[in-house]
Parts: C-alpha cells; sequence; structure tokens
C-alpha cells in the first residue's frame, strides 16, 4: 500500500507543488492530498487501498460517473481507429450539432482543449468582432488562466489568497474592470459610464469557483439589458454549469440567450475539452472565415469527441436532469438537517447537480464578500471529519460540489450518515 506522505515527497521533487493544478495541493484545507489510482460510479479509489465517495467528480466533468462503461467502450473505439489526425472528422460534426441541438443560444462552435482556451478565445472573439478592448467580469468569478481573466478571480487563485496573479501586465490588467457578482446598479453605473468602450460582460451564470452562489432575481436580465444597450456581448461561462444545472445549461435554465457561450467540462466526458460558440455573424469573424485568429494542433480530438459526445448522449435522456437535481436536492437538506441538530450554524445552495456547502448563519444569496465572512475553519474540520469517514469533498470553502448520476441514494445515505458523525463532533 503506498504512503501519501511519500507520494507527495517524490511528486513535490519533479513537478511544483506535487500538482498539475494548484487546489489539488490541499493548501485550502491543509494535510496531504489523496492520491488516485483509479475511478469508477461514484467512487475514487487512493493509492492507499482507501474507497472515497467522490462529490469532485474530476471538478464536474464526470456527470455521469467515472469509468461509465459505453463512455469507456466509445473511447476504446476510438483509440483503436488512431489518436489524432489534424485534419476534419465526422465526430466533430455530430459533436458540433449535438450542442448547437441542446443549447438554445448556440448556431455554430468551435472546439478547444480546455475550459481557459475556450473564455480566451471567446474573449478575443468579442474584441475583434466589436473593436474594443474593455472587458467586465465580476469578483470570485473564474474564467481559467488567461492573462485578461486572472483579475479578481476565483478557484485556485481564491484559495491561494493571489485572486489576482503576477505576470499579468498591468497594461493588460487595466483593460479588465472587476465588478459585484449579483449588484446589478454597480452595472448599470459602469455601462453609463463606459458601456461604449466595452466589448464584452463575461459571467459565471452561477457563480461556482466562490463556492455556489446563485444568480439574484433580474441580476442576468440586467446583463444582457446593458449589452443590447451598449453594442457590448454578453459571454456566459457555462465551462461548468453547462451540462451541469440542466440540459441547455444556466442559460436554459434562467432563460436568457447569451451571445457567445463557453464550454469545457462535460462536454468532454472527463478528457480535455472546451468550446466556444453562439450567434451565427458573431462566430464567422473566425479564421478562416474571418479575420479573428484562434487554433489547435489537438481541437476536436477524436478520442475526446467520443467521450463527450457520448456522454452527451446519456444525459439526454428524459429525465436526467430531474433525477439528478432531486439527488443533489436530497444530499443538501439532509446535510441542513443533521447541521441543525448538532446546532452548527450552516447553509446551503443548490441548482441542478451542483452546490455549495457555508458554514454560517444566513443564506448565501449576494455574493463573494458574504463566501468570504464563512467560518473556514469549520469548514477544514468539517472537510478532514469527511475524508476520514471515506467522503470526498472539494478541498476547499471557494469551490461547488457535484453529485452524479452514478450516486444512488445508498450512497447519498451512507454520506448523511457520515455527516452526523462529523458534524457532531465539529
Ligand atoms: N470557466 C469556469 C467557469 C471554470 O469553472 C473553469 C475551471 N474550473 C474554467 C473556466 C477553466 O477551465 P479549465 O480548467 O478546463 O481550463
Amino acid at each position: 500500500m503506498a504512503d501519501m506522505s511519500a507520494l507527495l515527497a517524490e511528486a513535490q521533487t519533479y513537478i511544483p507543488g506535487g500538482v498539475n493544478s494548484p487546489v489539488r495541493a490541499f493548501k485550502g484545507v491543509g494535510g496531504t492530498p489523496v492520491f488516485v489510482e483509479r475511478a469508477e460510479g461514484p467512487y475514487l479509489f487512493g493509492a492507499d487501498e482507501r474507497r472515497y465517495i467522490d462529490y469532485v467528480g474530476s471538478w464536474g466533468p464526470m456527470v455521469v460517473g467515472h469509468a461509465h462503461p459505453e463512455v469507456l467502450k466509445a473511447v476504446h473505439e476510438a483509440v483503436d481507429r488512431g489518436l489524432s489526425y489534424g485534419a476534419p472528422t465526422p465526430i466533430e460534426t455530430a459533436m458540433a450539432k449535438k450542442l448547437c441541438e441542446l443549447v438554445p443560444s448556440l448556431d455554430m462552435v468551435r472546439m478547444v482543449n480546455s475550459g481557459t482556451e475556450a473564455t480566451m478565445s471567446a474573449i478575443r472573439l468579442a474584441r475583434g468582432y466589436t473593436g474594443r478592448d474593455k472587458i467586465v467580469k465580476f469578483e470570485g468569478c473564474y474564467h481559467g488562466h488567461s492573462d485578461s481573466l486572472l483579475v479578481k478571480a476565483g478557484s485556485g487563485a481564491l484559495t491561494l489568497g493571489v485572486p489576482s496573479s503576477p505576470g499579468v501586465p498591468a497594461s493588460l490588467a487595466e483593460h479588465t474592470i472587476t465588478l459585484s457578482f449579483n449588484d446589478s446598479d454597480g452595472v448599470r453605473e459602469v455601462f453609463a459610464r463606459l458601456g461604449d468602450e466595452i466589448a464584452c460582460i463575461i459571467v459565471e451564470p452561477v457563480a461556482g469557483n466562490m463556492n455556489c452562489v446563485l444568480p439574484k432575481p433580474g441580476f442576468l436580465e440586467t446583463l444582457r439589458e446593458v449589452c443590447d444597450a451598449h453594442g457590448s456581448l454578453l459571454i456566459f461561462d457555462e465551462v461548468m454549469t453547462g451540462f451541469r444545472v440542466a440540459l441547455g445549461g444556466a442559460q436554459a435554465h434562467y432563460g436568457i440567450s447569451p451571445d457567445l457561450t463557453t464550454l469545457g467540462k462535460v462536454i468532454g466526458g472527463g478528457m480535455p475539452v472546451g468550446a466556444f460558440g453562439g450567434r451565427r455573424d458573431i462566430m464567422e469573424q473566425l479564421a478562416p472565415l474571418g479575420p479573428v485568429y484562434q487554433a489547435g494542433t489537438l481541437s476536436g480530438n477524436p478520442v475526446a469527441m467520443a467521450a463527450g459526445l457520448k456522454t452527451l448522449e446519456l444525459i439526454s435522456v428524459p429525465g436526467f436532469f430531474e433525477s439528478l437535481s432531486e439527488k443533489t436536492r436530497y444530499l443538501v437538506v439532509g446535510l441542513r438537517e443533521r447541521a441543525s441538530k448538532a446546532g452548527i450554524p450552516f447553509t446551503t445552495n443548490q441548482v441542478g447537480g451542483m452546490f455549495g456547502l457555508f458554514f454560517t448563519n444566513e443564506p448565501v444569496v449576494e455574493s463573494f464578500g458574504q463566501v468570504m465572512g464563512c467560518d473556514q475553519e469549520r469548514f477544514k474540520r468539517f472537510f478532514h471529519g469527511m475524508l476520514d469517514e471515506g467522503v470526498y469533498l472539494a478541498p476547499s470553502a471557494f469551490e461547488a460540489g457535484f453529485v452524479s448520476a452514478a450516486h444512488d441514494f445508498e450512497v447519498l445515505d451512507q454520506t448523511l450518515r457520515a455527516a452526523e458523525r462529523v458534524f457532531n463532533r465539529l
């Protein structure tokens, strides 16, 4: 049986921090990260031979559960036909068509290799289309690690306390205007002053990188309204929410149509995939049709397309999202009941298959400041208590959690029994 500390020590010799993405290092909660051997259904299996009920799901992609037999079969068949061709394939068209069918605002899409690439490219396209430089984002939202977007960001940037990274030139960051999520008045005020210089607003329609904060009624509508009034583009970053909160993404759930949408995570079924798409007249500005350049050696990779397309087929089955939402609701309601019995101030947010846990007395309905005000120390104790019980939560108080279709009620009940014991010890 492998010793996690030894694995970490060796990894740290060759990889900065021993990890290839910062939050994995457990800096937000302390302790040694779980090194994973394999995963199946709702479970991760650690190198320590322990089994964990997994609520991270590779940070969102594994919505049908790990190692789903049909997804693996599609991948195996694709692998047998070769790994990459660098030429167009029918499966890329099938994927693009499926995305356009499922997400109401998509006329055309372009595939990329990560969420970061999707948002970076969408921002370039918005700037190219409008001929403007300024962009608006919201504090605590994370849109990947490209320069323009790593300003007051969420996720790992927030967990590590460096929301605005060194290495981003001030001359670039000055084009990024950061406002408060859910602050419609702040948005109107900035657009009244600078609207005609703003290329786009980029927003996570449900903020999932500062824990999980839902849009207040009217907030997304205001974004649509000011963009229309000033000729700016509205970009919904649905890398996390796409095919996670509803089949048509958050835009279908809230009934708002963005000009551009960025996708990732679920659409790759666990393979490295992103996409951006939207209105035809905007997408036609992309090379080779238009002047805005964007490219990728491995974009639309056939193995990745096979995993993603099969995952999209599996989640298109009627009732999939109703069942996923019901399970997620069962989990968060159960957690609240048990916390309340133990006298622990605790609340939750949830939409579709994503959720947030907060150690606080008040409902978290506003924004970043409120999330920062929650009891982070108690979260850390809860996290480690649950890990000891064999439940793997996101190792940070600033990340959303995810339930998959493979989490059945027995698994959810096991989680709730574990939580009851941990709440009683907090
Ligand atoms: N946008 C959002 C909303 C995300 O949650 C993430 C990743 N968590 C990204 C963009 C970046 O995606 P990736 O990590 O695949 O580059």
